[in-house]
């Protein structure tokens, strides 16, 4: 038998255009993570790779500021990440609140059904952060609750929940934490021990840059203490994800074979990780704000607006508000800016479809020279689309912006050394 091939066109190799990832993730990535992950494999029971995995862990637990020793990457996206904690930490018949203010926490909602987790869903709008004052309402009436998660950062809307002020009400009333850091970590402050979070997982392309498919998580032992218990009884549904087993390979003592580890991907993300530790990550927190700052003053000269309050807005998802005028030929901005600039920024979901475009500014895509060629790049596809938008005005904004944050954190330095 032969298999047929018969391809529309010859098949040749495949070489992507170089664009500018302006979009809720994938962001860019260093140079110096894509040579590391080009490196000849070697066996994921190495020494050598054994080595790398302990400062892989090292530098992670940076990243997180934690000491949590169950600090490691795991094999796929962040939704693995997601799906690992609600598969380990709810127990069938356990009761979950799980608070809700745009998509991702809608998949939160989906993963505890899907566990045989009884679930209890504190809804805010889209935009919004999670409302505290909701969880300890919700948590009064239902002091039975065993674990309340919620996205720190909400990527599908731009905005930001306080997560210690979530953590530590959740503690009042017993219940364990879940936070989805994804868009998070190293974007803004992540402070896992300061904050009590029991899990916290993220995800390799977002603010680290570095390639897809793998998802930094943290465990604290009231983690591992539940999970332990789960060997014999009630054990976790999924025999890939069960930290009792991963725990072999990812954990203090041994090292034996669970899955094949995703090499390569693994020494990209101790490249990126090493990255932001040079860079420092108070640095990262203070150059994602900057750049934002910067994009905002620039966007707001174009007469456009954020969907976000002030307080609670991401540096580095911006949701930003489409003018009415073109609501409806919106995709047609973004296959301009697509096909002409070579520029991919996101668009919006579910109630925001249409209404918001989504500029991410995450890792290292978020620089000056994007945010020069995105204020230049969708101020003229506007303006050709005829809205009232003047070349230029939004480029000179953001310059002063830069100007104003250069000689404030110059007075900050003499105040300093005075
Ligand atoms: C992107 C994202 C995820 C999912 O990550 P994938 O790597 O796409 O699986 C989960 N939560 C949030 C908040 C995200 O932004």
């Amino acid at each position: 038998m032969t298999i047929a091939y018969a391809p529309q066109r010859k098949i040749s190799s495949f070489h992507p255009p170089q664009r500018t990832l302006l979009g809720p993730g994938p962001s860019e990535i260093n140079p110096r993570v894509l040579a590391a992950s080009s490196l000849p494999a070697i066996g994921y029971l190495d020494p050598i790779f054994v080595d790398m995995m302990d400062e892989l862990k090292q530098l992670l637990r940076y990243a997180y500021q934690t000491n949590n020793q169950l600090t490691f990457p795991l094999s796929g996206p962040g939704s693995v990440g997601m799906e690992s904690c609600f598969v380990n930490m709810v127990e069938p018949g356990e009761k979950v609140v799980v608070m809700k203010n745009g998509v991702f926490g809608g998949r939160m909602v989906e993963n505890v059904d899907r566990v045989g987790g009884k679930s209890v869903v504190i809804e805010d709008a889209w935009g919004e952060p999670c409302d505290p004052q909701k969880l300890e309402d919700t948590l009064k009436k239902n002091p039975d609750t065993k674990i309340v998660s919620f996205i720190h950062a909400e990527t599908s809307t731009g905005a930001q929940s306080d997560a210690k002020t979530l953590a530590a009400i959740a503690h009042k009333y017993g219940a364990m934490v879940i936070c989805d850091a994804v868009t998070s970590l190293a974007g803004t402050p992540v402070k896992t021990d300061e904050w009590d979070l029991d899990a916290v997982y993220s995800g390799s392309q977002k603010c680290l840059s570095c390639v897809p498919g793998l998802s930094p998580v943290s465990y604290n032992e009231r983690v591992i203490e539940k999970v332990k218990l789960r060997r014999d009884k009630n054990r976790v549904q999924s025999w890939f994800m069960d930290l009792n087993l991963v725990l072999g390979y990812w954990g203090e003592t041994t090292r034996t074979y669970h899955h094949t580890a995703p090499i390569n991907s693994l020494f990209a993300l101790h490249e990126s990780l090493l990255l932001l530790k040079e860079e420092g990550l108070e640095n990262s927190w203070a150059r994602h704000m900057r750049h934002h700052l910067a994009l905002k003053a620039g966007l707001e000269a174009m007469g456009l607006s954020f969907l976000v309050k002030e307080q609670y807005r991401l540096p580095q998802m911006n949701a930003v508000m489409i003018p009415e005028s073109i609501q409806a030929r919106e995709a047609e901005v973004r296959k301009t800016l697509l096909n002409e600039f070579n520029i991919e920024i996101g668009a919006g979901l579910g109630p925001l479809a249409g209404k918001i475009w989504r500029i991410g500014m995450m890792g290292y895509s978020s620089k000056p020279e994007n945010v020069m060629l995105c204020l230049s790049a969708l101020g003229s596809v506007l303006a050709d689309m005829g809205q009232p938008v003047k070349v230029g005005e939004a480029e000179a904004a953001a310059h002063s912006a830069y100007a104003s944050m250069h000689a404030s954190a110059a007075q900050a330095k003499l105040r300093a050394a005075a």
